[in-house]
């Protein structure tokens, strides 16, 4: 089952090296598969330089590679040499072999802002609306091989030069991992000098550098009014955040999280005129019913109102959590990138 089930696949096909298997007989006197073989990008052994030979077959991981000798193709070796010494390429490489056999996955956030800081520092737009001509993906798509990134990352293929290209460009500002692991380490690979240059600020605590909460909070009052309109404003749409953005005419992400700083949940649900979750938060605030009463009474599930409690006590949950600083390092981990290279080997 660990064998059929607890296998991740990076790329199509199954990659090996003749010269490895060689050594593997030598000395171990059976062959394996090589993880780094198996890296998209990979077509050159990084142990003895030769082209790699593949079998088209997923599941020929079950067997030990000497067995697909026979039945394989091997890369053609000109182009992969070629390929192989691209420097772009090598940076790729190199920070693909690293992350897979680095101990922890890496935070999401501090890797996302620490790519946008970079990508301000070249002038590269890093989100949509950006007046900012170039863009990450003109960037990626001009210094890689093009037969080597459309084999590495076919997506790119409907990509048109100038245009904003989510799939890559998203790295910069997509808050979820929907952007695959192939466009992080391609977006690293330039943005960084050298992989040995991003690798060493990934092994530090290279969050602590990045803009504070307190500093980030501090741009964000530069862009809205005072505490006291905002208030305002929150009472006059009965906490509709999505309304208060359209208002201060900033995205529903900087309102959100302003207002979840203040400790102002948002009381609107899509489609819901009786506004239910702002009747459940009056009922248990207002009206001091308990928690079930004030959601059974508004139609609300429990978990609804615990979510806008939580907002609510915001402040005190900060205050909680700092009587116990291990729980903030907990956090940190929270949201992690959750691919095969940048996870712990499994
Ligand atoms: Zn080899």
């Amino acid at each position: 089952m660990i064998r059929m089930s607890g296998t991740r696949l990076a790329r199509p096909g199954a990659y090996f090296c003749s010269a490895c298997i060689e050594d593997d007989w030598r000395k171990y006197g059976m062959s394996y598969w090589k993880r780094k073989h198996q890296l998209p990008g990979m077509y050159t052994c990084p142990m003895h330089a030769t082209a790699l030979q593949y079998v088209k077959d997923d599941s020929a991981f079950i067997e030990a590679p000497a067995r697909c000798i026979s039945s394989s193709h091997t890369v053609d070796p000109g182009w992969a040499r070629s390929q192989h010494d691209h420097a772009d390429v090598q940076n790729f490489l190199q920070l693909s072999v690293a992350l897979a056999s680095s101990s922890q996955p890496l935070d999401l956030r501090p890797v996302r802002a620490l790519l946008r800081e970079k990508a301000r520092a070249f002038g590269i737009a890093s989100h949509p609306k950006s007046t900012a001509k170039n863009k990450l993906s003109d960037l990626i798509a001009s210094r890689f091989p093009k037969q080597w990134l459309e084999a590495v990352f076919p997506p790119v293929l409907a990509k048109r030069q100038g245009q904003i290209f989510t799939q890559l460009d998203g790295v910069l500002y997509c808050s979820t991992c929907s952007s695959s692991i192939v466009a992080y380490l391609l977006g690293i690979s330039v943005l960084f000098c050298s992989a040995d240059q991003a690798l060493e600020i990934f092994q530090s605590d290279f969050s602590a550098s990045l803009p504070s909460v307190a500093r980030r909070r501090r741009q964000l009052k530069k862009t809205l009014p005072d505490a006291k309109t905002i208030i305002d404003h929150y009472i006059r749409s009965r906490g509709n955040h999505p309304q208060m953005a359209r208002e201060f005419g900033v995205s529903l992400s900087t309102i959100k999280a302003h207002l979840y700083s203040m400790g102002l949940p948002n009381l609107r649900r899509r489609g819901d005129k009786e506004q239910r979750v702002y009747v459940a938060a009056k009922n248990f605030y207002v009206h001091e019913m308990s928690l079930v009463e004030s959601a059974e009474n508004a139609n609300v599930e429990i978990a609804e109102l615990e979510r806008v409690l939580r907002v609510a006590g915001a402040n005190f949950s900060t205050v909680l959590t700092e009587m116990e600083p291990s729980t903030s390092m907990t956090m940190r981990l929270r949201g992690a990138v959750n691919n095969t290279y940048l996870r712990a080997p499994e």
